[in-house]
C-alpha cells in the first residue's frame, strides 16, 4: 500500500519510510509524484499539517501523511510557534532567528520552551477521521550556543536532566527524546497495519 510524505526534507523522508515500511506502508514523496509546495496559513501546527496532507492527498489520490514541527516559549506566549522557521523575517535564517530569539528573551526570567511535532495521516482527502500524532519536547532556552549538531534552534535549547543542549546530542539519542521521534512513535502505535 502506497503513501504520499507531505515534505520535501530528505532526512524526514528517509525516517518516514523506514519506520512505515515494517507495517506494509510504501513512502513516496510529494515531490517525485508531482505534487506542489502548499501554502502553511494556519497559526496552528495540526492545522497547517491537515491542510498539506489533504492537499498531498488530493493532487495523488493517495493516503497522505504530513507533519508540521516548531519551538514554543512559554514568556512569549507560546511564539515562535508556527513561524519558527521565518522568526526573523525572509530570507529564513537559522542564525538571524535564534538572535531574535535571545533579544526577545532578554527581560525573562521564565527561560521554559518545548519543541512540538504534529503528524497528521490522512486516508484520502475528505477523510473524516484523520490519524493525528503529537510529541512535545521540554527544555530551556540559555543565551550562549553549545554544540554543533542538529539545527535550527537546537544549540540554544537545553536539556537540564541531559545537561546538554540539543545540538549535543548525536541524531540517535534526539531520535530517541525528541518531539519528532515521540510524536512518530505514537503515530506508529495507530497507523493501520497492512501486514
Ligand atoms: P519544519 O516543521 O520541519 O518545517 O520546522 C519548522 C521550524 O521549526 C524549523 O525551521 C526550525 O526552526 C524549528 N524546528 C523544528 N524542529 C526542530 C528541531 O528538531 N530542532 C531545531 N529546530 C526545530
Amino acid at each position: 500500500m502506497k503513501l504520499v510524505v507531505a515534505s520535501n526534507n530528505p532526512g524526514k523522508l528517509r525516517e518516514f519510510g523506514e519506520l512505515l515500511a515494517p507495517l506494509g506502508w510504501e513512502a513516496l514523496a510529494q515531490k517525485e509524484l508531482g505534487v506542489a509546495e502548499c501554502a502553511e496559513p494556519h497559526c496552528t501546527f495540526v492545522e497547517n499539517a491537515l491542510e498539506k496532507a489533504r492537499h498531498a492527498s488530493r493532487s495523488t489520490g493517495l493516503p497522505a501523511l504530513a507533519d508540521d514541527s516548531g519551538l514554543c516559549v512559554r514568556a512569549l506566549g507560546g511564539a515562535p510557534g508556527v513561524y519558527s522557521a521565518r522568526y526573523a523575517g525572509e530570507p529564513k535564517s537559522d542564525e538571524r532567528n535564534n538572535q531574535q530569539l535571545i533579544a526577545d528573551l532578554v527581560d525573562h526570567a521564565d527561560r521554559r520552551a518545548h519543541y512540538v511535532c504534529v503528524l497528521v495521516f490522512v486516508r484520502h482527502a475528505n477523510d473524516p477521521q484523520p490519524i493525528i500524532a503529537e510529541g512535545e519536547w521540554h527544555g530551556e532556552i540559555v543565551d550562549q550556543p553549545r554544540g554543533q549538531g542538529g539545527f535550527g534552534y537546537d544549540a540554544f535549547f537545553y536539556l537540564p536532566a541531559l545537561n546538554k543542549t540539543a545540538a549535543e546530542l548525536d541524531s540517535d539519542e534526539k531520535n530517541r527524546f525528541s518531539h519528532r521521534g515521540l510524536a512518530l512513535q505514537d503515530l506508529i502505535k495507530r497507523m493501520p497495519n497492512n501486514r
